[in-house]
């Protein structure tokens, strides 16, 4: 028999939030069934009207708000283009933060099924404003006119925008700059419909430590109109550029980089510490975009780490080495494994750069690599997984409860994958410790955690 609904479509209904999901929309339940409710907070009486129903679950739109919950903040139109889109926009700061921990307690507590454990207060930032070191910019036209800002939510139309309340000051001026001189020298922008034009994306990267900004202009034409005269302004009105690159992207694609990458003018690469460790930065190359928070959540995993100096050590899901390399400093020897190729010359690179010689990479799946080592003997004393949202492969867990390092630290981008996984470390013979959450990016629905497991026998 089919099971009938408690809501009807097109319907308006009174509810109090329950919970909040990552994409900051408010989970109100009828009987059990939960309708997702954008702009709504926990604690809000509401009257919604119910505009879509699945079998699961259904979506409401916010019609009139009773009761507002203490941590709503109101943001004006124009503030709200400062944020860029941000999902936690209009939740105060120290409410965001309780959300964020109150969410890492729950999913661990319901799928991890975790008790023994410490959950630490969730570390934010103390001043979690203008935090970000990278942009990339979509640039579009309105009326004529070149505009560049963010797409809106859930669409390719761009909203113009002149600050970002999330960027590092030296970003938003740059990507300022750029848009102001590419407007004047009359170079087009990119059409999306039609796919011609020229200008696709302005990114701007900064490391904060060393005060060197890279510029990267993404066009769809291998030319770009002007290039003489735009290097020439660039450099003059943002003393700080060091590098100026050029990226063509000629397809239809919502991918923001293309295959080509060429410098225009000065270094292929920016350079920036995070503690007394020194990455080179190139275009293409991932790297962290909060640096203040990244060393918060870096000193956390070396704390767990607890090394002396004897240790040998796997870094899984090493990217550009970022880890392995602040691990390399207090352990005999560092494994880091990487998927991508790229990120795995850079970490190399970045060893070099540091003088750091007891750190080697392989590029290839941590499920894979990882297993291999073992098989030929390789077992690291303390390993350290930092995967993305997916979680750990399976693959890789089971190596790792059969190698049995004495520790290990896993730095997640996602509680649910987390809790996943940390069960099956549990059910394999290791202790979940304490967890550390930390806010790397305030204003988003974004969590990150760090924990410590030992082995349970040890
Ligand atoms: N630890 C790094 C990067 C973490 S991001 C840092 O802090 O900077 C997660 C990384 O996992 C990405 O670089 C991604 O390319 C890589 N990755 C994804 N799947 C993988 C797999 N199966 N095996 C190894 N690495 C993988």
């Amino acid at each position: 028999m089919k099971r009938t609904l408690p809501v009807e479509k097109n319907t308006y209904i009174d509810v109090i939030f329950e919970d909040l999901t990552h994409e900051g929309a408010g989970v109100a339940k009828i009987e059990g069934y939960p309708i997702f409710v954008p702009n709504g907070l926990p604690g809000e009486k509401a009257l919604i009207k119910v505009i879509k129903v699945n079998k699961g679950y259904g979506f409401g739109r916010l019609i009139e708000l009773y009761e507002k919950s203490p941590y709503r903040v109101e943001i004006s139109k124009e503030e709200l283009h400062k944020y860029g889109g941000c999902q936690l926009e209009h939740i105060r700061y120290d409410g965001q933060l309780k959300y964020k921990e109150n969410q890492v307690r729950q999913v661990l507590a319901r799928i991890g099924k975790l008790e023994d454990l410490v959950i630490h207060p969730i570390l934010g930032m103390d001043n979690p404003w203008h935090y970000r070191n990278k942009a990339q910019v979509p640039v579009g036209e309105k009326d004529g006119q070149l505009i560049a800002g963010f797409f809106k939510p859930r669409s390719h139309e761009i909203v113009d925008t002149d600050e970002s309340l999330i960027q590092i000051p030296e970003i938003n001026e740059a990507v300022q700059i750029v848009k102001e001189i590419c407007a004047k020298l009359g170079i087009r922008p990119y059409d999306e419909g039609a796919h011609k034009g020229v200008l696709r994306h302005i990114m701007a990267r900064y490391g904060q430590q060393t005060g060197e900004l890279m510029i990267v202009l993404v066009t769809r034409t291998p030319d770009i109109p002007h290039q003489e005269q735009l290097m020439e302004e660039i450099i003059t009105r943002l003393p700080k550029v060091k590098s100026i690159i050029h990226n063509i992207n000629s397809k239809r694609t919502n991918v923001i980089l293309g295959e080509h990458t060429k410098v225009l003018w000065g270094n292929e690469v920016i350079y920036d510490y995070i503690g007394n460790v020194r990455f080179a930065i190139s275009a293409l190359s991932f790297y962290q975009v909060n640096p203040i928070q990244t060393k918060v959540l870096y000193d956390k995993a070396l704390e767990y780490a607890a090394l002396t100096g004897t240790e040998s050590v796997i870094d899984a899901y090493c990217g550009i080495g970022t880890i392995s390399l602040f691990l390399a400093q207090k352990a005999r020897k560092v494994f880091g494994v990487e998927l991508v190729p790229e990120a795995i010359e850079d970490a190399k690179k970045n060893a070099k750069l540091n003088g750091i010689t007891n750190a080697v990479f392989e590029s290839g799946a941590a499920e894979i690599v990882i297993p291999k080592w073992y098989e030929a003997g390789n077992k690291a004393d303390v390993l350290v997984v930092d995967p993305p949202r997916k979680g750990c492969d399976e693959a890789l867990l089971q190596t790792i409860i059969k190698m049995k390092p004495k520790k290990v630290v896993y730095v997640s981008c996602n509680p649910a994958t987390l809790a996943r996984d940390l069960r099956i470390l549990e059910d394999g013979g290791y202790r979940t410790v304490e967890v550390q959450p930390v806010d790397m990016f305030p204003h988003t629905g974004h969590v990150e955690c760090v924990s410590q497991l030992v082995l349970k026998n040890d």
